[in-house]
């Protein structure tokens, strides 16, 4: 039989009613009595590493998740991670840049209602997550929610009060639950052939700057001693505004000079960025050839950057790691890019 580390981390799963609104207070043990019936297919062992509303969740936590799969790789056969909703993308895509080239299965789940209210998707969930975790053709970092199999990197939170919280983005899922059945349509575990390779660094000065229209780099200018990278959320399939004396052009140009990454994004969900398409895109990927994101979620070029940064600062050497496709986060790169 399967044995799953149940890794409880808070979130709404987790929660109860507390004189000052839900926040988590149902233990890891407390997760697993609810959903009986686990006990015909797999073995579980609970861990509670933290207990936060996920909204507190960030890189300290990620490297607690990553530092505890790695002590417990050889021990279990797959991880269920327990998380609240909000940063569960986040999560999702940190840990499919720190844990590569993982044959293991490592799921991510949350719920939107208590697992102890009568009406909840929480049961469900967990025991999807459980269920998929025990499947041979499981592997790598996925988010398991709403009968869906998300790949950890194309995972993004769209709604929130539905069950259906998530979507997977400019990507097919991995997978889909019904009735205690899994149906694949990504089959590709034979692909992973090297060792696993762990990661423990990560840059955490970055920074993400969503473009609003008549934007100067005014912004741009008041972050840059603070940060080593910024990502710029623009319109579209990508551009920047000019203001008729090229303000945020300079903007960019004094944080390439200074040695800090830029990183072009859109603040479109679905079918990513091109910068060659518009002049505005076009004049700012002539002068500086920054990298971008293409079909990748913005919460996988946030982590990615992150992480990137974390093993080097070479700019070229950056570009290399960005560009590298991890756990199916990124299909179309064109050759120039
Ligand atoms: N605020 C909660 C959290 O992210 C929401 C949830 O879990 O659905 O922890």
């Amino acid at each position: 039989m399967k044995k799953i580390l149940l890794i409880a981390t808070g979130g709404t799963i987790a929660s109860r009613h507390s004189g000052g609104g839900l926040s988590p207070a149902i233990t890891a043990e407390e997760l697993l009595g609810c959903i009986p019936g686990y006990q015909t297919f797999c073995e579980v062992d609970t861990v509670s590493p933290f207990s936060l509303d996920s909204t507190n969740v960030g890189p300290d936590q990620w490297m607690i998740l990553t530092d505890l799969i790695e002590r417990k790789y050889d021990y279990y056969n797959g991880f269920v991670i327990c998380h609240g909703t909000d940063t569960m993308a986040y999560t999702a895509a940190a840990l499919s840049y720190l844990i590569q080239n993982n044959r293991r299965p490592v799921v991510i789940t949350g719920s939107q209602r208590p697992i102890d209210l009568e009406d909840t998707d929480a049961r469900t969930n967990l025991l999807d997550s459980l269920r998929f975790s025990c499947d041979d053709r499981a592997y790598g970092v996925n988010l398991v929610f709403g009968g869906q199999v998300i790949a950890g990197t194309r995972a993004k939170k769209e709604r929130s009060k539905s069950y259906n919280a998530f979507s997977s983005i400019n990507y097919p899922p991995i997978a889909v639950i019904q009735d205690d059945r899994l149906a694949f349509y990504i089959d590709d575990k034979f692909k992973v052939t090297s060792p696993l390779k762990v990661s423990h660094e990560l840059d955490r000065r970055v920074f993400l700057h969503k473009l609003i229209p008549g934007e100067t780099g005014r912004v741009l200018d008041a972050m840059r001693d603070s940060v080593d990278a910024v990502i710029i959320e623009s319109f579209g399939v990508g551009g920047i505004p000019d203001d008729g004396e090229g303000s945020y052009f300079k903007a960019i140009r004094a944080y390439v000079e200074a040695g800090k990454q830029v990183v072009m994004a859109t603040q479109v969900v679905n079918e990513g960025s091109d910068m060659s398409v518009y002049e505005v895109g076009r004049v700012v990927q002539q002068e500086f050839q920054l990298p971008e994101s293409f079909d990748m979620t913005l919460e996988a070029c946030v982590t990615k950057t992150m992480w990137a940064l974390g093993q080097t600062r070479d700019p070229e050497a950056f570009r290399e790691l960005f560009y590298t496709p991890v756990n199916h986060d990124l299909l179309f790169v064109p050759k120039r890019a």
